[in-house]
């Protein structure tokens, strides 16, 4: 049975839904919250709302009792089953190309039905991979093959960990499970806004490596898929690794992300389809997370009891462009995110804690496919000029240009503010310098409409860190109903990079369901081995 219930904080939820059914508490065999919400329309009333799953000893009779009740309802429970196995017989392992959401998914997927996938990932396990992301922030070395983009758990590892997604599925519940089962918080089961923070994550991404591996699997590090081989059919057959190590195969699944350029590259070389697709460009503001709490809640969120305030603007202008933030991280950093030699790029993160006490978001501006050029990779080619303008502007050493609110809104000479967390270091400049002029122009429109929303979200001292190029894929690597690449059979494109998903949620859910896709249709291999 399912329930709706408004509930003023600190009331016991046992006793509402007993008040709500009609029923005793002993009545109740157990009570399990699927859905938590903050509620602060009517501030200074600030109501948690939970959606909770009720299972009874005598269901007949309290269904009877409740059924006319508003919000409730009767559902039956249902498990995840995976789908029964084809008969077209695997020559080979099917491979997995990446370790980001997608990949683990159609991996652990694969594994679990006896398909013995191998997986190769360009860049390090996540171990290596932190130790090397940590020193480039302190001022190290950048390491084109192992940083916030590439290694294991994909882009997301140095991420905020959100898992909130506007697909709705109902294999999410399966996939929020597994990521529990590999040691995320039990709360992301029910937290409207769930999320599991850097720290955790890496320890999920790792359990989920060492899943597939139980399972069957066998995982690559180091690894980059640099050709894909087609027989006289069109039929994939064959992958070379680090360009010398080739591996047979007739089935490849894709899931490289949004970052790896020279596999689009090479994937375009090979004939693949690619088409350009929107994404979106802007920077990174910044703001002590107590100014978001008031503007949200009307007082500090601790003092309620509750988690950082979060928030989600857009703004359009009349010209038809967007701006909107993304990827907001409550009590979190801005991150050094680049995946390429010589070019700056923004993004965010957080702790499971989320308490750095500052609060920060991407703040983009919608790109179409006519800002960029002609070519299917014209939008790579967009976002690497601003990222260049950028490292440039910072400096040539992976600082990043930074500006505040006042200085970019009255065009007076860049100061320098109090609260930013951009590591290695900010310099600080005008970033109308470094983004196309219908990108600031929107911008400098979005900003004070934001502080009417959120006071002090325009203030003059706060933050702005670029670029921000990395909002999802600038290309789309087309597929068919099959979930094939176009003319490319045997190819499986995955997750953000291949243009079908977007954040870790639905590029998580594209991976499961195309690994689910290939086992309707092939025998597990232990059949034919
Ligand atoms: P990716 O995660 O990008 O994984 C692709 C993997 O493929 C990488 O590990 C890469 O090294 C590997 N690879 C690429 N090319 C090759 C090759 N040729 N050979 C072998 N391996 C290859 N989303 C959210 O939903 N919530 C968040 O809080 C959030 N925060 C983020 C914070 C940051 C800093 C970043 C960068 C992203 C964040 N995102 C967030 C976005 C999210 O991480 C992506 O949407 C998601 O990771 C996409 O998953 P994916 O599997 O499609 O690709």
């Amino acid at each position: 049975m399912n329930i709706r219930t408004g509930v003023p904080m600190r009331k016991s939820i046992e006793a509402l839904v007993a008040k709500k059914l009609r029923c005793s508490p002993a009545d109740i065999e157990h009570i399990c919250v699927v859905r938590r919400s903050v509620d602060a329309r009517r501030k200074p009333n600030i109501y948690l709302v939970f959606t909770v799953d009720v299972a009874f000893h005598d269901e007949e009779k309290t269904w009877r009792r409740c059924r006319d009740a508003k919000d409730v309802r009767r559902i039956a429970e249902t498990a995840y089953v995976p789908p029964k196995p084809g008969d077209v017989v695997l020559r080979h392992r099917p491979v997995v190309v990446g370790t980001g959401p997608s990949g683990l998914a159609a991996a652990l997927a694969l594994a679990r039905g006896g398909y013995k996938p191998i997986v190769f990932e360009r860049g390090c396990d996540v171990d290596t991979r932190t130790a090397h992301v940590e020193e480039f922030w302190n001022g190290g070395p950048f390491r084109p093959e192992s940083n916030v983009q590439f290694g294991e758990g994909g882009a997301g590892t140095f991420s905020d960990g959100k898992l909130t997604t506007r697909v709705n599925h109902p294999l999410l519940r399966h996939i929020l499970q597994t990521l529990v089962d590999a040691g995320a918080p039990p709360e992301i089961l029910y937290a409207y806004n769930p999320h599991v923070g850097t720290d955790i994550l890496r320890n999920v991404v790792k359990n989920m490596r060492h899943m597939i591996e139980l399972a069957g699997g066998t995982v690559c590090f180091q690894s980059r898929v640099t050709s894909i081989r087609r027989d006289e059919r069109g039929r994939v057959c064959a992958v070379t690794v680090n360009g010398e190590d080739e591996y047979e195969t007739d089935v490849v699944v894709l899931g490289i992300g949004h970052s790896a350029r020279d596999t689009y590259y090479m994937l375009h070389d090979e004939g693949v389809v690619l088409e350009k697709k929107p994404f979106a460009v802007g920077v990174r503001i910044e703001h002590d997370q107590q100014v978001i709490d008031r503007g949200q809640y009307g007082c500090n969120a601790a003092e309620l009891g509750l988690d950082p305030a979060d928030y989600a603007l857009v703004y359009h202008s009349p010209e038809g462009r967007s701006c909107y933030s993304f990827c907001m991280c409550p009590g979190g950093a801005v991150v050094a995110a680049a995946s390429e030699e010589g070019r700056v790029v923004t993004n965010g993160m957080s702790l499971y804690r989320r308490d750095s006490g500052v609060a920060n978001s991407a703040l983009v501006v919608n790109v179409t496919t006519d800002d960029v050029g002609s070519g299917p990779l014209a939008g790579i080619e967009f976002q690497r000029r601003y990222e260049e303008l950028a490292y440039q502007a910072g400096g040539s050493n992976y600082h990043a240009p930074a500006q505040t609110v006042g200085s970019f809104l009255k065009g007076s000479s860049p100061a320098e503010a109090a609260v930013h967390t951009y590591r290695p270091g900010v310099t600080w400049t005008d970033l109308h310098g470094v983004l196309p002029d219908f990108v600031t122009s929107t911008l400098e429109r979005a900003l004070p409409y934001f502080g009417r929303k959120i006071r002090g979200f325009d203030d003059d001292g706060v933050v702005m860190t670029g670029v921000e190029t990395r909002t999802s894929a600038p290309v789309r690597i087309v597929r068919g109903e099959d979930r094939m690449a176009v003319d490319a059979a045997g190819l499986y494109p995955v997750g953000e990079g291949a243009g079908y998903a977007g954040g870790i949620m639905s590029a998580f859910l594209d991976g499961l369901e195309t690994a689910n896709e290939i086992i309707r249709k092939y025998q597990p291999l232990e059949v034919v081995v």
